[in-house]
């Protein structure tokens, strides 16, 4: 990509990767795809995920905040947007203004926006949210339809649609999934019958989509498999996705440590014979986790971290890379030449999960896309 000579450090983001990897999930789930991109786009960028997975089939951007879908707006983006989680009843006119659909999940926040759209006669489009299994936001399936006739009937709400969320999906052997799914076909028996089933009921996220075709509903909301990333070990992606991230650093400094010589704050290591280490320009503040033992692409080679990460620098052992030149492109998430550090491995490393890797990529580090 062009541009990144001007970079110490920087995230490179495959927007061809996300438009195939929307496209590819619409086509495994027959169905409309939410493209899920809060969280800054996990990381890859709100705005141009949004606009590549628009481009890739998406029919609606799913959000967290409200503020999130105001980005999205601002920047042009004309699709649906539905901010999943809760909205402060002083949010609900700019963004009924901007055409974004609320979440509503809490009879009395209902009521709460009820007032503000009465007041000023505008309708505010509106999702309703049930916890079927996930123990978060929302009445419970049963206990719901008696909510979705009161909204049904306020004329400030147009009810777009129904929504929940698995708990389990991404462990295709839970029997929980199964569970949620017919709470859910339940309540939209009872509704079906009483004339009240919105066009748009949305249950499952990535792993639901791939592993339990049965809640697949009117439309899938997908975040990690849009990123090309697997929503776990036990349920990974099929073939013909790709991770749309790389993070690269570069290699700033070249030195040959004496014997006995530590590295980095505390000494958490001491070189035991001369040593060649190399000063990597990447750190804790750019969201690559403050540890010891990581591994990097250095010429193709893995190199690893000596000592502590620093908050802007690292080192690492160029002991077996004797042509590895300052200037030279360091791999911490992604491939160079043959090999290929992948972010589920980072996450293991981490003792964590890629969605929290991904998600934490920090605001500096510069996006490059291509
Ligand atoms: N729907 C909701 C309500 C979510 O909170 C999320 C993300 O956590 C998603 C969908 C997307 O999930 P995934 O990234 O596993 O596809």
């Amino acid at each position: 990509p062009d541009g990144i000579e001007n970079f110490s450090a920087w995230l490179e983001i495959d927007l061809g990767a996300i438009r195939n990897n929307v496209k590819r999930l619409g086509e495994i789930a027959g169905k409309p795809v939410m493209a899920v991109v809060k969280a800054n786009g996990y990381g890859h960028g709100i705005v141009e995920t949004a606009r590549a997975a628009e481009a890739g089939g998406a029919a609606w951007c799913g959000v967290a905040r409200v503020e999130e879908a105001q980005i999205l707006r601002a920047a042009g983006l004309q699709i649906p947007i539905l901010v999943m989680g809760y909205t402060p009843p002083e949010q609900v006119l700019p963004a009924v203004e901007e055409k974004i659909s609320l979440t509503v999940y809490d009879p009395a926040v209902a009521k709460q926006y009820l007032q503000t759209a009465a007041a000023s006669r505008k309708r505010v489009a509106v999702h309703v949210k049930f916890d079927s299994g996930m123990g978060r936001l929302g009445l419970f399936p049963e206990e719901g339809a008696a909510f979705v006739r009161w909204l049904r009937q306020q004329p400030e709400f147009e009810v777009e649609g129904i929504f929940s969320h698995f708990a389990r999906a991404d462990e295709p052997l839970a029997e929980t999934t199964a569970w949620q799914i017919e709470r859910m076909n339940r309540l939209l028996d009872q509704l079906e019958k009483e004339g009240l089933r919105p066009a748009l009921v949305h249950v499952s996220n990535s792993a639901g989509t791939l592993y339990h075709p049965a809640g697949r509903f009117d439309m899938v909301r997908a975040g990690i498999a849009i990123y090309g990333l697997h929503p776990s070990d036990e349920a990974p992606l099929p073939d013909g996705f790709k991770p749309a991230l790389s993070l690269k650093a570069r290699l700033v400094s070249i030195k040959e440590l004496p014997a006995q010589h530590g590295v980095g704050y505390n000494y958490r290591y001491v070189t035991s014979a001369p040593e060649r280490v190399g000063v990597v320009s990447i750190g804790y503040a750019d969201g690559y986790r403050r540890k010891k033992g990581g591994q990097m692409l250095v010429c193709g080679q893995r190199v690893t971290v000596l000592g502590t990460v620093c908050m802007d620098q690292c080192m690492v052992t160029l002991q077996d890379v004797p042509n590895a030149r300052v200037g030279d492109e360091v791999v911490l998430i992604g491939a160079q030449g043959s090999d290929c550090i992948t972010m589920e491995e980072v996450a293991q490393d981490w003792g964590t999960v890629n969605y929290e890797v991904a998600t934490s990529m920090a605001h500096r580090l510069p996006r490059v896309y291509f």
